[in-house]
């Protein structure tokens, strides 16, 4: 008997690029972009410059290598960002920005929402003092945990920091899954009216939007100039990037609108799963979809939905991510394979 094919929910990053996107990639003139002539390159890094109103931009081979060389071109040796708890920046890097860049993070709560508190934000900027590191950025995450940071929470705390004398980053791996859970319409406009509150953003190709690698850091020309000098120290510099960042280009093009499938099969698999005894789901808002097990149901989960062939990660907290290579008939199937380990069937 032949298999039905995986269901893989561990992550966005999972996915293979479409026939389409390999095409572009195939098609896509190539240069040396350490001599900055790579064509492909240059047309991503305009594009998305352009789009999301920054005066420059930056192709990085990693979401964490971009995040970094942003920390690093904001702050100096002992200097610090104020950053959130689970913030991929401070937690889910490796400690990058302390180890390499002698940056000391100041991280904070997160609210329910993902937002970190204002109040609290400006309670942690330290006063000019030899006994504490200089606060120089505040750096958000949108999405964060799959929640979409309201706009006016962005104004507000883009606000405090220009008051404070803060530079402003986005980690906006999931900028997209935030523009279009703001507007599916128009989400390459509200995708720019986030980017109005940050001084540098940084937008990964390989989650949701299907490329097979790389991120781009956007900022002023002066900022993009110093960041790249950190790509290059850090080992970033690559030659015929255009080949991937053909792909991105695909993706910025194609794969943005979809985002919006994407979410719709969230809102779905959270409905299939609402009620079952020893599981409590929350009401995703874009592509990943949380549900907390019971402590004495959770040994075993993982491995029953992956005998079924559907793969997720967590213990306690079970993580399903959708993306483009997940369909409705996949959705169903995992919503059946846990209703069978809770319902016991
Ligand atoms: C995945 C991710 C990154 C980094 O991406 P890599 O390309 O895996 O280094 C950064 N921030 C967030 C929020 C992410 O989800």
């Amino acid at each position: 008997m032949s298999q039905p094919p995986r269901v893989d929910l561990r992550s966005d990053t999972v996915t293979q690029p479409t026939a389409a996107m390999r095409e572009a990639m195939s098609a896509a003139p190539l240069g040396d972009d350490v001599f900055g002539d790579d064509p492909s390159v240059n047309a991503l890094q305009a594009e998305l410059a352009e789009m999301l109103g920054f005066e420059a931009a930056l192709f990085m081979p990693t979401g964490t290598q971009s995040n970094l060389c942003a920390l690093m071109s904001h702050c100096q040796r002992g200097e610090e960002y104020i950053v959130g708890q689970y913030a991929h920046t401070y937690r889910w890097e490796g400690g990058g920005a302390a180890v390499l860049g002698s940056i000391q993070p100041q991280p904070i709560a997160h609210a329910p929402d993902g937002s970190l508190p204002l109040d609290e934000v400006e309670a942690q900027i330290k006063p000019d003092d030899a006994h504490f590191a200089r606060t120089r950025l505040l750096a958000l995450e949108n999405t964060i945990g799959g929640k979409v940071l309201p706009m006016d929470y962005l104004a507000a705390a883009s606000a405090l920091a220009q008051r404070r004398g803060l530079a402003r980053h986005l980690d906006g791996a999931r900028l997209f899954n935030a523009a279009v859970a703001i507007d599916a319409a128009e989400p390459y406009a509200a995708a720019r009216r986030i980017c109005s509150h940050f001084d540098s953003v940084s937008v990964c190709f390989s989650k949701g939007l299907g490329a097979p690698v790389g991120s781009v850091l956007c900022g002023s020309r002066e900022f993009i100039q110093r960041a790249h000098r950190w790509r290059k120290m850090s080992g970033g510099g690559l030659r015929q990037a255009g080949l991937l960042a053909a792909a991105a280009q695909h993706a910025l093009h194609h794969h943005v609108r979809r985002l919006a499938d994407d979410h719709a099969l969230a809102r779905r698999l959270a409905e299939g799963l609402q009620g079952l005894p020893g599981l409590s789901v929350e009401a995703p808002q874009t592509n990943i979809v949380f549900a907390d097990v019971a402590p004495e149901r959770a040994a075993g989960l993982i491995e029953h939905l992956k005998a079924r062939g559907v793969l997720a990660t967590g213990l306690y907290r079970l993580r399903f991510v959708i993306h483009l290579d997940v369909d409705a008939v996949g959705v169903e199937r995992a919503i059946a394979a846990v209703r069978d380990y809770f319902l016991g069937a």
